[in-house]
C-alpha cells in the first residue's frame, strides 16, 4: 500500500516510538493524527512536524487510550478533518508491575479498544476504505521478561490478538491488514528508573539491566522502519515482526488454528 494521501492514526504519538511512527509516515506522504495522553509533552514534536512537513498534514488530539469514549471522540475528529481512516498504529504503552491492572488496561485492552473503535471507520463491510492496523507489542510478546509478568502478558495478548484479527479479517473481508511490531529494547524514556518500574520484582533489575547490555538497544527509527515495512507490503497479514539489533526478524507459529477456524 502506497502511504501518499493515507490517513493515519497514532496513539502515544507525544514522544519514544509512537513519534518515530508519525514521523516516518509524514516521510512517506501520509497525514497523521497524533493521539496522546500528554498534551504538554506533545507540544514541541508536533511543532517540528508542522514545520517540516506543513500544519495541514499533522493534527493532535488529546485522547487516552483508556477511554474509548475519548478514542471515538478522537477518531470521529480525524475523519472530519482528514476525510476518513486508512492506518491505525496503536502503540501507546507503559511498564508498570505495581500498577500491573493499568498496565493490562493500556497496553491490552487498549489496543483491542482502538482497533474496535477503528473497525466502524476502516471496515469495508460498513462501508470504510479497509487499510492496515499495525499493533505495537514487544519481544515480551514472544518471550517472557522475568522482571515484568504483567508487561509480558498484556503483550502476549497483543500478539494474540493481532493474530486472531488477521485471521478474522481475511475470512470475514474487514479489508484491514494486521501486524505487530516486536521490538528488543528501545532507547526510550519506557526503560528509564527500571527498577521503579518493577514493583515487587525490582530484585531483578540487575538482571533486566544485564539483558539490556547483553541485548543492546535499538533506536526508535529501527522499530519505525520495521512498522513501515508492514504497512506497504500488502502480503503481510497477522505477522509478529521481531526487530533486534541483529536485526528483523519474522517469527513462525505452529498454524494448527487459523485455517480449521475457517468458516
Ligand atoms: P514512551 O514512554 O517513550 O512513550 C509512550 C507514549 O505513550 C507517551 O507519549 C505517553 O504519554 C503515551 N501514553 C501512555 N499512556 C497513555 C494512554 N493511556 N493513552 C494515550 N497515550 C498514552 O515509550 P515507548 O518506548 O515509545 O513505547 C511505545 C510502545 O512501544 C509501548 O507500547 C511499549 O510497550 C512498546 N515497546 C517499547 C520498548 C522499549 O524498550 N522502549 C520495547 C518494546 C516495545
Amino acid at each position: 500500500m502506497a502511504l501518499v494521501g493515507k490517513t493515519a492514526v497514532v496513539t502515544g504519538a507525544a514522544m519514544g516510538i509512537g513519534r518515530a511512527l508519525a514521523e516516518i509516515l509524514l516521510e512517506n506522504g501520509a497525514k497523521v493524527a497524533l493521539l496522546d495522553i500528554n498534551e504538554a509533552a506533545a507540544e514541541r514534536p508536533l511543532q517540528a512536524l508542522e514545520q517540516h512537513f506543513g500544519a495541514e498534514k499533522t493534527i493532535f488530539l488529546k485522547c487516552d487510550v483508556e477511554s474509548e469514549e475519548q478514542i471515538r471522540a478522537a477518531f470521529k475528529k480525524t475523519v472530519e478533518i482528514f476525510g476518513g481512516i486508512d492506518i491505525l498504529c496503536n502503540n501507546a504503552g507503559v511498564l508498570n508491575e505495581t500498577s500491573w491492572e493499568k498496565t493490562i488496561s493500556i497496553n491490552l485492552m487498549g489496543v483491542i479498544r482502538g482497533t474496535y473503535v477503528a473497525l466502524e471507520q476502516m471496515n469495508q463491510l460498513s462501508g470504510g476504505r479497509g487499510g492496515v492496523i499495525i499493533n505495537m507489542a514487544s519481544m515480551a510478546g514472544i518471550g517472557p521478561l522475568l522482571s515484568c509478568p504483567s508487561y509480558t502478558a498484556s503483550k502476549f495478548g497483543v500478539v494474540g490478538f493481532t493474530r486472531a484479527m488477521a485471521a478474522a479479517s481475511e475470512a470475514s473481508g474487514y479489508g484491514i491488514r494486521f501486524n505487530a511490531v516486536c521490538p528488543g529494547f528501545v532507547q526510550t524514556d519506557l526503560i528509564t528508573n527500571i527498577p521503579v518500574r518493577l514493583g515487587q520484582f525490582s530484585n531483578l533489575a540487575a538482571a533486566t539491566h544485564k539483558l539490556v547490555d547483553v541485548m543492546g538497544t535499538i533506536a526508535v527509527s529501527d522499530v519505525a522502519a520495521a512498522a513501515l515495512e508492514l504497512l506497504i507490503d500488502d502480503t503481510k497479514n497477522g505477522e509478529a515482526l521481531l526487530v533486534l539489533q541483529s536485526g528483523a526478524t519474522y517469527m513462525q507459529f505452529p498454524t494448527f488454528n487459523p485455517t480449521q477456524n475457517k468458516p
